[in-house]
C-alpha cells in the first residue's frame, strides 16, 4: 500500500462534484471567502446536468398567473406526500430568486415577445392548487436548458477564487468518530492519491441510474458520493423510489423532453387511441412520470403496444407547426432522427419508459447538511457533511420528482448549502491533523481492485446487475418479482468476490475505473432492491401490485437504509424510518393534508 504516493492538501470546503449541484455549492463556499477545492471526475461542462432538456420550475408567473404557493401544492401531491414540506417550502419560495440570479448570470432563456423568460407546460405542474388548469412554469433555453444552465455555472465559478481538480476520481470520504474530515481521490492521468483535508465536504455527485440496463443518464452516473456514504456507514435514503421516465426513445434510452407533450405532444398506442385521455381525464398527457409510465406499461402489457412485438408506444409531434418544432425542440428533432430514424414532423416517435432520476439519496435538511439516525434523533446532523443535487434526498421529491424540479433543486440547495458553510465556517480555521490510517481503507479496496484475478470481467457482472434491476426491480412490482429479484441481486453483489480486472497501471486505466464504479453501483443497486421489498404499499414510483394503495397509516416515512461490506464482501442491509416533515417552514401556507392522488 505505501507504494502509492500520497499528496496532501488542505482546504475549507471540498465539493466532489461539478454538475449544476456542485458548481453552485463551489460558487456558494468561494464567495463566503472560504478556501473551496472541487474535484470532478469528468470536466464541468461534460456533467450530466448538460442533457438536461426541458427547463427549470418556478412560479415566475410569465406566461399566465402562477404563485409559489401552487408550485409547492404540486410538488407534495407530485411527491405523494413522502416529501417534507418545510424543505419543499425552502424550494419552491426560493425558486424565482434563483431563476433570475441565473437570468443575471447571462443564462441564455428561450424568450417571450415581451421578452421575459420563456415558461412552458410540465407534468402536474397546475394553478390554483391543484384546481386549476396546467401552469406554465418550466423556465427553458430551448430543449438544451441543462447545457445553457451548467456552461453559465461553469464559467461564473471561474470568476471565484476556487480550485478546480479536473479527472480526479473520489475513492472515499476520511471520517474520524462519525464526522467527516475530508476525502481521498486517485488523480487517473498519473495515479497519484490525493488526500484532501477540510473542515466540511459537499457530495455532489449526481444519480445511480447506470445500475439499469436502460437509462437515460450519463454512463457516468454512478452515485459514487451515496456508495462512498454507505461504506462510512451511514444511511441513504428512499432508495425504492426510481423515476422512469415516460419517453425515452426505444431500443435506445435516450430521452425525449416531457417539454415535448408540454408542447401539445401526445400519445398513442397501436388502436391509435389517445389512450391518457382514460388515465388521467383532466391532466392527460401531462400528467405526473410515474401515472403515465404506468399507463404506457399498461396498456403494452394488454396487448396494445405497438411495433413489431407490441412492446412500445407513439409519440405525437406531427400535427404541430415544424417553425414551433425548429424553434422549441431543435435537439428533439436532431435526437428523433439520429437515434429513430424518424422525421418528427411528418412521424411519431417510438419511445418506451426508461429510468431517469433517483428520488432516493443521502438525507439532508434544507440546509444540504447530512442527518442520520443516532441515539433515536432522526434528524441528527453528520459533522462535516453536506450533500446537494440528485446524490442528496432533501426530500422534495419524495416517492416522485415532477419534472423541472431537479434543476431547480440543484441551485436553490447549491446555494442554500454555501450560505450554511457560510455561517458555521471560519476562513482557514486550524484543523486537527487527520488519523493515521486515515487512507488506509480507500488504498485497500484501490489495490484489491487493481490485483483482482477472478475470472469474472467487470463488464459481465454489471450486466447482470442492469438486467436484474430492469428485470424485478421494474415500473411494476409484486412480491414474487421482488421476492426473486432480493435472491438475484444478492447473488450477483457476491459475484463481485471473483471480479477480474485486466489492467493493473495507474495511467488512465478505465477498466480499473470501471469496476470502482460498478463496486459503487452494486451497493445501490442491493439496497434499492432490498428497500423496495420492504415497502408494502404503492406510492409515487412504487408501484407495488399485491399492494396497490397508498398506505398512510403505516408507510408515510422515509426508509433509511445501511449497507455492509464493498467487493462482495458482508452485503447486508439494515432498514430504519425517519418521519417525514408534516410541518412547514413558516405560517404563510399550512400543512398541505394527504389526499387521493388524481390528475
Ligand atoms: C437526459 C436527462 C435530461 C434531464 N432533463 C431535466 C430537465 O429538463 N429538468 C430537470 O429539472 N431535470 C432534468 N434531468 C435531471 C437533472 O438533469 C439531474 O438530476 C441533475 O442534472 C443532476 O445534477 P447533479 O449536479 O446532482 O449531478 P451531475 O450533473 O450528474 O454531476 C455529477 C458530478 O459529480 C462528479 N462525480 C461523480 N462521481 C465522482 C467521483 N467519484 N469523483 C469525482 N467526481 C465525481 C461528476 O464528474 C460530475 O461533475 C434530466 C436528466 C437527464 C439524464
Amino acid at each position: 500500500m505505501s507504494a502509492y504516493k500520497i499528496i496532501d492538501h488542505t482546504y475549507d470546503v471540498v465539493v466532489v462534484g461539478a454538475g449544476g449541484a456542485g458548481l453552485r455549492a463551489t460558487m456558494g463556499s468561494a464567495e463566503k471567502g472560504l478556501k473551496t477545492a472541487c474535484i470532478t471526475k469528468v470536466f464541468p461542462t461534460r456533467s450530466h446536468t448538460v442533457a438536461a432538456q426541458g427547463g427549470i420550475a418556478a412560479s415566475l408567473g410569465n406566461m399566465g398567473p402562477d404563485h409559489w404557493t401552487w408550485h409547492m401544492y404540486d410538488t407534495v401531491k407530485g411527491s405523494d406526500w413522502l416529501g417534507d414540506q418545510d424543505a419543499i417550502e425552502y424550494l419552491t419560495r426560493e425558486a424565482p430568486a434563483a431563476v433570475v440570479e441565473l437570468e443575471h448570470m447571462g443564462m441564455p432563456f428561450s424568450r417571450t415577445a415581451e421578452g421575459e423568460i420563456y415558461q412552458r407546460a410540465f407534468g402536474g405542474m397546475t394553478q390554483n392548487m391543484g384546481e386549476g388548469p396546467a401552469a406554465q412554469r418550466t423556465c427553458a433555453a430551448a430543449d438544451r436548458t441543462g447545457h445553457a444552465m451548467l456552461h453559465t455555472l461553469y464559467q461564473q465559478s471561474l470568476k471565484y477564487e476556487s480550485d478546480f481538480f479536473i479527472e480526479y476520481f473520489a475513492l472515499d470520504l476520511i471520517m474520524e468518530n462519525g464526522e467527516c474530515r475530508g476525502v481521498i481521490a486517485l488523480s487517473m492521468d498519473d495515479g497519484s492519491i490525493h488526500r484532501f483535508r477540510a473542515q466540511a465536504v459537499v457530495l455532489a455527485t449526481g444519480g445511480y441510474g447506470r445500475a439499469y440496463f436502460s437509462a437515460t443518464s450519463a454512463h457516468t452516473s454512478t452515485g459514487d458520493g451515496n456508495a462512498m456514504v454507505l461504506r462510512a456507514g451511514l444511511p441513504l435514503q428512499d432508495m425504492e423510489f426510481v423515476q422512469f421516465h415516460p419517453t425515452g426513445v426505444y431500443g435506445v434510452g435516450v430521452l425525449i423532453t416531457e417539454g415535448a407533450r408540454g408542447e401539445g405532444g401526445y400519445l398513442t398506442n397501436s388502436e391509435g387511441e389517445r389512450f391518457m385521455e382514460r388515465y388521467a381525464p383532466s391532466a392527460k398527457d401531462l400528467a405526473s412520470r410515474d401515472v403515465v409510465s404506468r399507463s404506457m406499461a399498461m396498456e403494452i402489457r394488454e396487448g396494445r403496444g405497438v411495433g413489431e412485438h407490441k412492446d412500445h408506444i407513439f409519440l405525437h409531434l406531427d400535427h404541430i407547426d415544424p417553425k414551433i418544432l425548429a424553434e422549441r425542440l431543435p435537439g428533439i428533432t436532431e435526437t428523433a432522427m439520429t437515434f429513430a430514424g424518424v422525421d418528427l414532423t411528418r412521424q411519431p416517435i417510438p419511445v418506451t419508459p426508461t429510468v431517469h432520476y433517483n428520488m432516493g439519496g443521502i438525507p439532508t435538511n434544507y440546509h444540504g447538511e447530512v442527518v442520520t439516525i443516532r441515539d433515536g434523533n432522526p434528524d441528527s446532523i453528520v459533522p462535516g457533511l453536506f450533500a446537494v443535487g440528485e446524490a442528496a434526498c432533501v426530500s422534495v421529491h419524495g416517492a416522485n420528482r415532477l419534472g423541472s424540479n431537479s434543476l431547480i433543486d440543484l441551485v436553490v440547495f447549491g446555494r442554500a448549502t454555501g450560505h450554511r458553510l457560510g455561517e458555521t465556517l471560519k476562513p482557514g480555521a486550524q484543523q486537527q491533523p487527520l488519523p493515521k490510517d486515515s487512507a488506509e481503507l480507500s488504498l485497500a479496496r484501490l489495490d484489491h481492485f487493481r490485483h483482482a484475478e477472478g475470472g469474472s470481467p467487470t463488464a459481465q457482472i454489471r450486466e447482470e446487475m442492469q438486467r436484474t434491476m430492469q428485470a424485478d426491480c421494474a415500473v411494476f412490482r409484486t412480491e414474487r418479482s421482488l421476492a426473486e429479484g432480493v435472491q438475484k441481486i444478492d447473488a450477483v453483489y457476491q459475484r463481485m468476490k471473483d471480479i477480474h480486472v485486466t489492467d493493473r497501471s495507474l495511467i488512465w486505466n478505465s477498466d480499473l475505473v470501471e469496476t470502482l464504479e460498478l463496486d459503487n453501483l452494486i451497493s445501490q443497486a442491493v439496497v434499492t432492491m432490498h428497500c423496495a421489498a420492504n415497502r408494502k404499499e404503492s406510492r409515487g414510483a412504487h408501484m407495488h401490485e399485491d399492494y396497490p394503495k397508498r398506505d398512510d397509516a403505516k408507510w408515510m416515512k422515509h426508509t433509511a437504509a445501511w449497507f455492509e461490506g464493498w467487493g462482495g464482501k458482508g452485503g447486508a442491509v439494515k432498514i430504519d424510518y425517519r418521519p417525514v416533515h408534516e410541518y412547514t417552514l413558516t405560517d404563510d401556507i399550512d400543512y398541505i393534508k394527504p389526499k387521493a392522488r388524481v390528475y
